[in-house]
């Protein structure tokens, strides 16, 4: 049954805006030929979303499934770090996480929590999931969805802190330039570099967990949450979806084959509940 499962999944992520602070990387100054102007609204400038907060998003989905099946998990900081607030993680050790590595004594032969073994740890340990950057761009005719790309329109955004005092005649105390992305809609690509069942149905209850709770400040992705930026709908892309299936889910003007809707059957009915199983089992093994 795994085997029937590509170690390239993907998972479609719709939010009205995203902020990543100054790491959304653009093409701006080759595409803006020296003319660039940031409220043109002619401007056609792609990016990249890096992995990064997308990656602390999702492994911060699946701690919480584990911790729903009574697991725990890494703690994702370093055990030895100098942690600012020493007393908030030793209380986080105490509420279903212990300390980064604790569940392996030697991580080349033994796979640790599943968390572990998925995002990897400390030395030269790799995650089996690999996490990649999302590509984004405004045209959505040249967007490859099978290559984890988004339609998403770049801005920039400008923000002016004034001044309270009445004297002051709402005087700008400071400037704030914020790179966002409005209407994110597209896939984002994680590669198992070992496909085993309790990862893909860890990921499928992360995603579903995350989608649930995409309102929560703490579930929210990027910055600006205060200003409901980063709340996101998301659901795992049918890992039988071959690539011409994956590519329809994106075209407006074609709906689902019929072989597409026998594939959300089996994958809802079949895959799912025993992957999600097997995962119940290596969770309640303990790490
Ligand atoms: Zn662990």
């Amino acid at each position: 049954m795994i085997e029937d499962i590509d170690r390239d999944v993907f998972v479609r992520i719709q939010t009205d805006l995203l902020v990543v602070g100054d790491s959304i990387m653009t093409n701006r100054h080759h595409a803006s030929n020296g003319n660039y102007e940031d409220d043109d609204p002619q401007n056609q400038i792609g990016g990249i979303i890096p992995a990064f907060p997308l990656s602390g998003w999702l492994r911060h989905g699946m701690e919480r499934v584990v911790h729903e099946y009574d697991g725990t998990v890494c703690h994702p900081g370093e055990a030895n770090a100098n942690f600012m607030k020493e007393d908030i993680y030793e209380r986080d050790l105490k509420e279903n996480y212990h300390e980064k590595g604790a569940c392996t004594d030697n991580p080349k032969e033994d796979d640790g929590c599943v968390v572990f073994d998925l995002f990897g740890g400390f030395g030269n340990q790799p995650g089996k999931v690999m996490r990649r950057p999302i590509k984004f761009n405004p045209v959505r005719s040249t967007v490859d969805y099978t290559r984890g790309q988004a339609e998403g329109h770049y801005r920039r955004l400008n923000r002016n802190v004034v001044s309270r005092n009445r004297e002051d005649n709402r005087e700008p105390l400071r400037n704030v330039e914020v790179d966002a992305v409005a209407n994110l809609d597209g896939c984002w690509h994680l590669s198992f570099r070992e496909v085993k069942p309790e990862f893909i149905g860890l990921l499928a209850e992360g995603i579903d967990f995350l989608d649930g709770h995409k309102t929560d400040f703490m579930h929210q992705l990027g910055g600006a949450r205060n200003f409901g930026a980063g709340i996101v709908d998301c659901h795992l892309i049918n890992p039988l979806y071959e690539e011409c299936e994956l590519k329809r889910v994106f075209d407006r003007g074609k709906g689902n084959t019929n072989k597409m809707a026998e594939k959300d059957d089996q994958w809802t009915e079949e895959y799912r509940p025993a992957i999600v199983e097997t995962l119940e089992e290596r969770i309640e093994e303990g790490p």
